[in-house]
């Protein structure tokens, strides 16, 4: 039974990945940090679980090195760039640095066991921040604006390092992905929860930042296809996922409520200058040909279904 390691397990991709892989036959094992942790968020039952810290990479290696895994798929960081404002330098170790340690660990098992590890980077958009291009693809030059991209820009440049040594290391950039697994610390599922508490008058107003910014947001479970195919191709390379379609946050605050009932929305929605952040990428959107022409990779939902379905569940949680 083919064996993965994934770091982020609990997260909404890391939950959709080991679901999948489960069912496709894999020996799943994963990183928690505590045992309370995964006490807490309950993992799936035939996920074996490893206690470790990214802040404190050397653990996690030590986890790769006894594990023996054939794929390791780090999704694991602080994983907003709301929060990465707050916390600059533990962003810098627990999305940046700790994928050197990781790589090194995989690289250090394949030369022990005698067969590839490969290696899965979930890069981000973020690492082109104010991008030079639009829409950005695979050639677009790394420039962030944020802690959290900068983290992520050094990941995906020791990924390269890693995969220029030989080792099978692919990084997938990763577009923002969303569905009802999504935190309210994401503005998708803030406005779509907002939009059906509204709706059933449980709330009157939701208080937003930047309503102009453009995003190209996609599907998690096909954003974990797109994971799967790269981590498993011949070859290994960047690729981005994206959709090819950007929307704003305004066109996403009214597909959400207009999914909710609701048509004039203006008079629910407040602009609150605290949620704006320090630099804000005014545009990203990104151009996945080379993933969907060389990896056959398909979207399956598209803006207004995504915005459904995250509405949908949430007006079931809160009618329960
Ligand atoms: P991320 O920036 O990729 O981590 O994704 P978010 O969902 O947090 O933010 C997407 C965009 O929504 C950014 O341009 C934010 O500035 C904008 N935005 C506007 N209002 C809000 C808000 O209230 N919360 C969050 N999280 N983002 C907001």
């Amino acid at each position: 039974m083919p064996q993965a390691f994934i770091t982020g397990v609990t997260g909404q991709d890391g939950s959709y990945l080991a679901e999948r892989l489960l069912r496709e036959g894999w020996g799943v094992h994963a990183l928690v940090r505590s045992a309370r942790d995964a006490s807490e968020q309950p993992l799936n039952a035939d996920v074996t679980s490893h206690v470790g810290d990214l802040g404190n990479p050397q653990s996690v290696a030590q986890i790769i090195a006894d594990v023996e895994p054939d794929v390791v798929y780090n999704l694991a960081g602080i994983s907003s760039v709301a929060l990465s404002w707050q916390e600059p330098e533990l962003t810098s170790r627990v999305t940046g640095t700790s994928v050197a340690a990781m790589l090194e660990a995989a690289w250090k098992l394949q030369e022990k066991v005698g067969r590839p590890v490969r290696f899965l980077q979930a890069s981000s958009s973020e690492i082109f921040g104010a991008a030079t291009e639009r829409p950005q693809s695979e050639t677009t030059p790394v420039r962030p604006v944020s802690p959290y991209g900068a983290a992520k820009a050094y990941a995906h440049h020791v990924v390269g390092v890693y995969r220029g040594r030989g080792m099978l290391a692919s990084a997938a950039i990763l577009y923002n992905h969303e569905s009802p697994r999504r935190p309210e610390t994401f503005v998708t599922r803030k406005i779509t929860a907002a939009a059906a508490s509204i709706s059933l008058g449980l709330s009157d107003s939701v208080s937003l930042g930047n309503l102009d910014a453009r995003r190209d947001w996609g599907w998690a479970p096909d954003y974990v296809d797109a994971m799967i195919r790269i981590a498993a191709a011949d070859s290994a390379d960047d690729y981005v996922v994206a959709t090819g379609e950007a929307h704003t946050v305004r066109e996403f605050v009214a597909a959400a409520f207009a999914a909710a009932g609701i048509t004039d929305w203006e008079p629910f929605v407040k602009i609150d200058p605290r949620f704006n952040r320090p630099v804000d990428a005014p545009e990203m959107v990104g151009d996945a040909t080379k993933l969907r022409t060389t990896l056959g990779w398909e979207p399956t939902v598209d803006f207004s279904d995504l915005v459904g379905q995250m509405v949908k569940n949430d007006l079931q949680l809160l009618s329960r």
